[in-house]
């Protein structure tokens, strides 16, 4: 039995025929169904945009008073591998205008620093600047006809009431997970932003003050800069010695920074889930983020579509979910052998550099660029935006 099966069967005979015959939060028939999204965030609006494309009436309601995705985290720059191409034939929406080459992205183990490769790295924006993705699909939506309804948060009263079908879509907010019980990870994390005077530029920073990393990005000449860990609280102490590395290897200083507790679904080896009783998980809550990195991007782009497609074809949706998350597990696994031996070192990742020389690990590293390949990525990525999993 596919793992397709093993999860539709999971869904009741009820739930599952509520999905087929189209599930209304108003009235509507299989031509034009009314389709309910929460969260207009990238995810929920490439779901919008299929299904009104497909004739649906499409109504999504959002926590925040605007369009833009969350204001806690946006407006934001976020870099991701993503093959654009077939992203935006996937997806049906060309995006590409809004994606930037990253042109460098150096990689430090405390000050001693290697080249991340950047061959199909992308920088982003998100939020309501003219650049941005939000921007792109936003107008997308409105010429489509799509209502919004802001300053509408999905509460956990609601919950029991919502139908069958209805869309969620609400991105790290760990609100919405408590109220639809999917197992998350608190992220906890130093922010800052702002206009900056570089651009397509990114780096990152380990350290064991943190479980994670530190990075900036750079789109647009918009910075956002991030400091995370996952499960636990990113002391003070861990922000000044980041603040100190970027001014002693970048000569960049920033004083305002917020601190936020968010929710990825990475909690558990099978977190991924496009339903849950009878609702339609879209974009990061359904799993679609890459475990070892937080890669989430190219995922809330895919899934949008599919949740899309689970509106008039469960199975077929079901297929293409499992198709896109095939590697989360792998991932998973290979993430808490890292976090287990290897990322508590940094002391030693940082020897072996130097030891191998600075100098030969950044030519490996430009071998790749060349090569066009993704040698420190292909576990990192399980697919997400990849060529490989458009191949059927
Ligand atoms: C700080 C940060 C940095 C990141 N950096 C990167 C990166 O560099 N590269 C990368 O690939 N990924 C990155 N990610 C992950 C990536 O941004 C997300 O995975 C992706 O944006 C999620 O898209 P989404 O559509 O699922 O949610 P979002 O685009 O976040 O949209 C969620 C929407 O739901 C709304 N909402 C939330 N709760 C409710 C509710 N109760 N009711 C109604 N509406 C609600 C919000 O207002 C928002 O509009 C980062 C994430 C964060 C938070």
């Amino acid at each position: 039995m596919t793992a397709a099966r093993v999860i539709m069967l999971e869904m009741s005979s009820a739930e599952l025929s509520s999905l087929r015959e189209g599930y209304r939060f108003g009235e509507g028939s299989m031509a034009g169904k009314e389709v309910l999204i929460y969260g207009g965030g990238m995810s929920g609006m490439v779901a919008a945009i299929n299904l009104a494309r497909e004739g649906h009436r499409v109504v999504i309601r959002d926590m925040e008073d605007s369009y833009g995705g969350s204001k806690i985290y946006n407006p934001s720059t976020h870099v991701t591998p993503i093959d654009l191409e077939k992203t935006s034939q996937y997806i049906g929406i060309d995006v590409k205008p809004v994606f930037h080459k990253v042109i460098r992205c150096p990689a430090y183990f405390h000050d001693t620093m290697m080249l991340w490769p950047v061959y199909e790295v992308f920088g982003v924006e998100r939020g309501d600047r003219p650049g941005s993705l939000d921007t792109l699909l936003y107008k997308e939506c409105l010429d489509l006809g799509v209502e919004f309804e802001f300053s509408t948060p999905l509460k956990a009263e609601d919950v029991p009431d919502l139908a069958p079908g209805t869309i969620i879509a609400c991105g790290l907010i760990p609100k919405a997970y408590k109220m639809l019980d999917v197992p998350f990870l608190q992220v906890h994390m130093w922010l800052s932003r702002g206009e900056i005077g570089f651009t397509d530029y990114a780096w990152l920073w380990f350290d064991e003050s943190i479980t994670e990393y530190g990075y900036l990005s750079a789109v647009n000449n918009y910075y956002f800069n991030l400091l995370f860990s996952f499960g636990k609280r990113v002391e003070k102490y861990a922000l000044e010695k980041y603040k100190e590395f970027m001014v002693r290897n970048e000569g960049v200083e920033h004083d305002e920074w917020d601190y936020q507790v968010g929710a990825v679904p990475l909690l558990k080896p099978d977190n991924y889930r496009l339903f849950r009783n009878g609702l339609i998980m879209c974009g990061t809550m359904s799993g679609a983020i890459d475990p070892f990195m937080g890669f989430g991007i190219s995922g809330a782009l895919v899934t949008g579509k599919v949740a899309a497609m689970a509106v008039s074809d469960p199975e077929a949706a079901q297929v293409e979910f499992d198709r896109f998350l095939a590697g989360f597990r792998r991932s998973f696994y290979i993430k808490e052998m890292w976090k287990r031996f290897v990322r508590p070192k940094v002391n030693r990742l940082e020897r072996h550099i130097r030891i191998a020389g600075v100098e030969r690990v950044n030519w490996l590293m430009t071998l790749t660029e060349r090569e066009k390949s993704l040698i420190p990525l292909p576990f990192a990525t399980p697919g997400f935006g990849h060529a490989n999993i458009y191949k059927k």
